[in-house]
């Protein structure tokens, strides 16, 4: 496996590690970004190599993390998953290897206890189950699942019948409520010693992000807070899936705001390799800069 696949970063006594699903994704540039264009994109050199192509498309991961702290083994978001029916032709029926990466990052689905959903879009749910014999079932057996209370508030709502972009709700939520492995939160939850959550709202009204504190050292995974570094220097440019995006931009500038020139690392979570680094000052703006092996 490449090692850009998996890769892990330390915060004080807590592992982060990375599992990716779907790398490099070239984006068609509206398709993400409200507003993004090639021309956008070549006014940041620093977005270059990693996070754009040498024509300014935009790049995107798909990936998800596995938090192990001292006595807990916690998994941000469940990426999109196998064999399910989705509306957009790269996510359908996908056929990866992401359970045995699991294994080989030394965390089969057995030893995680924990699976926390930042919010519940499609790709950040799906490995939450998975078909045997036809039938979904949890993956993860001995996990309690954390949903936002606020954010299932939202997609309750939704019709359950796999119209309106919404049949992962089907296969990838409706199980673990049946299976009672669901605990609703609020969006300061504290997950464990080291993970706090804080709401971000906007993408979602119930999304949140992660903040980890160990021995001194701070980091972020942002969840849809943001989808791509491009977002720092322009954090007013909306995606497209925001559902309230006039408030996704205020949440974006407030908290680039908040950790700019700061020492906590910001983990993005569609990110591309490296994917780990700081928000900095940049002239009168701000910039990503990777945290280098
Ligand atoms: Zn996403």
């Amino acid at each position: 496996m490449a090692a850009e696949h998996m890769r892990s970063w330390t915060i004080g006594n807590v592992e982060v590690t990375r599992i990716v699903e779907l790398n490099n994704h070239v984006d068609p540039l509206a398709f993400l970004l409200e507003g993004g264009s090639r021309e956008l994109m070549k006014q940041y050199d620093w977005l270059f190599p990693h996070f754009a192509t040498p024509e300014g498309d935009m790049l995107i991961t798909f990936q998800c993390f596995v938090v192990k702290t001292p006595d807990r083994r916690i998994m941000i978001d469940t990426c999109i998953g196998n064999d399910r029916w989705r509306e957009h032709e790269i996510f359908n029926n996908m056929q990866t290897s992401f359970l045995a990466d699991l294994e080989r990052a030394g965390c089969p689905v057995e030893t995680i206890d924990t699976v926390l959903c930042t919010h519940l879009h499609f790709d950040h749910v799906g490995w939450n189950t998975r078909k045997v014999n036809g039938k979904w079932v949890p993956t993860f057996p001995n996990a309690r699942y954390l949903f936002g209370r606020l954010e299932w508030d939202h997609w309750k709502q939704v019709p359950h019948d796999g119209t309106v972009h919404a049949q992962h709700l089907v296969d990838s939520i409706q199980p673990i409520l049946d299976a009672k492995l669901a605990d609703f939160i609020e969006p300061g939850h504290q997950v464990s010693d080291e993970l706090r959550l804080f709401p971000t709202p906007g993408h979602t009204p119930g999304h949140v992000s992660i903040h980890i504190a160990s021995a001194g050292e701070e980091a972020i995974i942002t969840g849809d807070m943001m989808h791509h570094p491009i977002q720092i220097a322009e954090p007013l440019l909306p995606g497209n899936f925001c559902m309230d995006k006039a408030r996704s931009c205020q949440t974006r500038k407030n908290f680039i705001e908040q950790y700019g020139d700061s020492k906590v690392l910001i983990i993005g979570s569609h990110f591309c390799d490296p994917t780990v680094g700081w928000i900095e000052r940049d002239k009168d703006n701000w910039r990503f800069r990777i945290k280098e092996d």
